[in-house]
């Protein structure tokens, strides 16, 4: 027997809709490209959400179809978000960091049929210009007196001005009703390993997940917050924030390109901006900043913290001297992205402060609607005892059940329980608050035991002289592999390669110690702002150990 109430389609539309007619007055902050900031109300928002997505009805885009991005976070592209989802075509948002072979292979793999690009990335698409093979026009996201000179391009691809494109157009238009598991959305891995795969949203896991993520014990948003997404929007669409927010008419600012710390500062005192989210490398910038400047966030409260392990240095550093919270998340591409956060359960609270700091160290516990266990190399789930670690497997509302015209895996991605693996290891405790130990491929493999990296840059980097810190495996005779310490000092400090191996005594098993440091101006980042470990290993690849 089938329940009797409304089966409404959980559409992004929807949420737009409500946020228009119940938080009209909210507020939308943009640093610009063009330069200053923009404001506008959710029920400005809307109105031009609905010239645009009538301008992409008048270019011919239908439901399916992809259209990409090339944007910073900002109005036009949470604009672009909503219009082309709420047509039922597809927003495929695409990493400018990524190498322009990279982008042109993106864009041919999802055959997109429009691509938005902000002012700034403008000569990107140009030098890409006839490698794009299924584009039909590219939309420079400025006015018309911002325009670059098109001529170049125009000879392949016509180009539009995304003032120019909307201007003309009514400002309503009936959502179309469809499937909740219609795609909504599209964003690749970065590829690390082999091409980059498209994972592929629907409004019903987009909407799901933009829940999950804002309630109380996740990063939790309210109409009298006003919230920050550092986390670009071209990465896992902004951990779901561009929803999330408006789903609870929650202000937002978006910061465009100027990410350094002075700039964030600047901000979130202007705005009151009560929480942020983002990669750790982002927060370790702001911290340094308000450190040397005396400066103080007057309105933070939160940031919630994922993307790569979070430092000790980085959760205490705010929390004692700044009073703010900072959260730990864990999730994937695959994931829309998160799967986990670290928020205390009933009992915590008698914790000591140090106490509270070690636990955020975990990545944090499973959200409704999300899966996970981890497994031995037989298959055997592990027990919950937060030592035992192994593979870590997700499942759930919001998980990837197979990548966008993928021909790499013609048996699938799932186990025969649709259980996906996500290349971690990681430990589950008593209590459910797992532990990344490490990426399947970057865990050292000593002896025949495993070293997890992320334990060992944690110690390094509560070193107060060091300002980064990765650690990769190097061969060894004896050992297959044995730990290098890699760092980069703080400006005018001083350690030696001595005083950072002993400062390891009595905080990690003996046998886990780097064999030896090595000392470099800076260590490589990928195009998500993540330690690019492979990039490490090519740089270290013939290096020797001295224990070798
Ligand atoms: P990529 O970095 O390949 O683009 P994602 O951005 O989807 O892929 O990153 C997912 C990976 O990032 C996870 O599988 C995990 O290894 C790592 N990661 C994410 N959050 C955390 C965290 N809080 N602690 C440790 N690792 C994390």
């Amino acid at each position: 027997m089938l329940g009797l109430m409304q089966k409404k389609q959980l559409l992004i539309s929807s949420i737009l809709t409500h946020a228009a007619a119940h938080h009209g007055e909210q507020e939308i902050v943009s640093n610009t490209i063009e330069g200053g900031m923009h404001r506008y109300t959710y029920a400005d928002a809307e109105k031009r959400i609905m010239q645009l997505a009538n301008a992409l009805v008048r270019l011919g885009v239908k439901l399916g179809d992809r259209v990409g991005t090339l944007a910073w976070n900002g109005y036009r592209h949470f604009e672009i978000y909503y219009a082309t989802s709420g047509i039922g075509s597809i927003c495929h948002t695409i990493n400018p960091r990524l190498f322009p072979e990279q982008v042109a292979y993106i864009v041919n793999h999802a055959a997109d049929q429009y691509i938005f690009i902000d002012l700034n990335l403008y000569p990107l698409v140009e030098a890409l210009g006839a490698h794009l093979k299924t584009v039909k026009g590219v939309v420079v996201m400025t006015d018309k007196a911002h325009m670059p000179d098109t001529a170049k391009l125009s000879a392949t691809i016509p180009v539009h001005c995304y003032e120019t494109l909307i201007a003309d157009e009514p400002e309503t238009i009936a959502w179309p009703d469809f499937d909740e598991n219609t795609a909504s959305s599209l964003c690749y891995t970065s590829g690390t390993t082999g091409n980059p795969k498209g994972v592929l949203y629907s409004h019903r896991s987009t909407l799901l997940h933009a829940y999950a993520t804002h309630m109380t014990d996740s990063s939790p948003l309210g109409a009298a917050d006003c919230v920050l997404p550092v986390v670009p929007m071209f990465h896992v669409n902004a951990w779901g924030v561009p929803y999330s927010a408006l789903m609870s008419g929650t202000k937002i600012v978006f910061p465009g390109i100027q990410m350094d710390g002075g700039s964030l500062t600047k901000m979130m005192n202007d705005e009151k901006v009560t929480c942020s989210l983002g990669v750790p490398t982002i927060w370790l910038g702001l911290l340094q900043h308000l450190r040397e400047s005396g400066q103080r966030l007057e309105t933070v409260k939160r940031f919630l913290i994922g993307g790569a392990a979070c430092p000790l240095a980085i959760i205490e550093g705010f929390g004692k001297e700044y009073d703010i919270s900072v959260v730990h998340g864990w999730g994937m591409t695959e994931l829309s992205p998160v799967g986990t956060i670290n928020a205390p359960k009933a009992g915590m609270e008698k914790m000591s402060a140090d106490e509270k700091y070690r636990h955020q160290l975990k990545q944090g516990r499973a959200l409704f609607g999300y899966e996970m266990k981890v497994i031995d190399d037989d298959g055997n789930a592990l027990p919950h005892d937060g030592k035992s670690f192994g593979r870590l497997m997700s499942r759930g509302y919001w998980v990837v059940s197979e990548y966008f015209n993928d021909d790499e895996n013609p048996d699938g991605i799932l186990d025969d329980d649709n259980w996906f693996d996500t290349g971690d290891v990681a430990t589950i405790d008593e209590r459910g608050y797992m532990q990344i130990t490490d990426r399947t491929k970057d865990v050292i493999k000593s002896g025949g035991e495993w070293i997890g990296s992320i334990d060992l840059e944690n110690v390094a980097l509560s070193h107060p002289a060091v300002a980064q810190a990765a650690v990769i495996g190097i061969p060894h005779p004896k050992w297959d592999e044995r730990p290098l310490l890699i760092v980069v000092k703080k400006p005018g400090a001083e350690v030696t390669r001595e005083d950072l191996l002993s400062f390891y005594d009595g905080k990690i098993a003996k046998w886990m110690v780097p064999d030896d440091v090595a000392f470099v101006d800076e260590i490589p980042l990928g195009a998500t702002g993540k330690i690019l470990k492979t990039k490490l290993r090519e740089q270290f690849a013939d290096y020797k150990l001295p224990t070798a």
